[in-house]
């Protein structure tokens, strides 16, 4: 078990609990490096830094292997993979905050593991709401266990994205739930009467069985496939159709 090389990284930044719980969950599966952002970078999606040279400084935590990059999930992704030569494993969060559904194109969080399927790296986001208060990570740590052990036996490279609810009961695989988009701008000003636009998200529909969202709503761990071929296959059928 030792000589798997497991890497975490995530997009709240490298002081986040979250991270910290995952990490310290990892260390039983194998060797554990952190590679992380050195400040938040939530909703910056799959970007990575092409405009400026980036930074890869030692910031031990917790007595964990550790270091802080001066960019994106992505780019920590790629940076650590760099460093750390034959990864067999990535894991990205916990982020504070689900990725559910639609969230999942946003998320920093499934971007970094989405890095890691792209080099051929197996590799899982761990994501769990946030209602107003910090979650209880010491709770949610052997879920992550129970994650891993599940996907370890899974054939490989995999890219799961998981969410975990506040108080697990067990796991359930899902899909994606993908209706309309619950994105929202909400009009404000500041204190000098200056306009401005808050971006949120709020799922305005029931989700449906089986999905995500649904899975989460019901207290099960959910765990998404996902993949990174996007082809509209039932489109690309119709169009071959019509060529012929
Ligand atoms: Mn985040």
């Amino acid at each position: 078990m030792q000589n798997v090389k497991i890497l975490v990284s995530n997009d709240d930044g490298i002081y986040s609990p979250g991270l910290l719980a995952l990490a310290e969950v990892a260390t039983a599966y194998g060797l554990v490096r952190v590679v992380a952002p050195d400040v938040e970078q939530s909703a910056m999606g799959h970007a990575i830094t092409i405009s400026r040279p980036l930074h890869y400084r030692p910031t031990p935590i917790s007595g964990l292997e550790a270091y802080r990059v001066d960019g994106t999930p992505a780019d920590c992704v790629v940076l650590g993979t760099h460093h750390w030569e034959k990864v067999d494993l990535v894991l990205s969060g916990i982020n504070l905050g689900s990725n559910l559904g639609n969230e999942t194109w946003h998320s920093g969080t499934v971007a970094a593991a989405k890095q890691a399927a792209l080099l051929g790296i197996p590799a899982i986001a761990f994501s769990t709401p946030v209602n107003g208060k910090e979650p209880n990570f010491q709770a949610l740590k052997p879920w992550v266990g129970k994650v891993l052990e599940t996907l370890l036996r899974e054939p490989k490279p995999f890219l799961v994205n998981v969410n975990l609810p506040p108080k697990p009961k067990g796991l359930l695989w899902t899909r994606q739930s993908v209706r309309i988009y619950e994105g929202k701008i909400v009009p404000g000003a500041d204190p000098m009467g200056r306009p401005h636009f808050w971006f949120t998200a709020m799922p305005d529909h029931e989700p449906e069985e089986g999905t995500d969202r649904w899975a989460v709503n019901q207290g099960l761990v959910s765990l998404t496939p996902l993949r990174l071929d996007l082809t509209d296959e039932a489109r690309l059928q119709q169009a071959y159709q019509l060529v012929r």
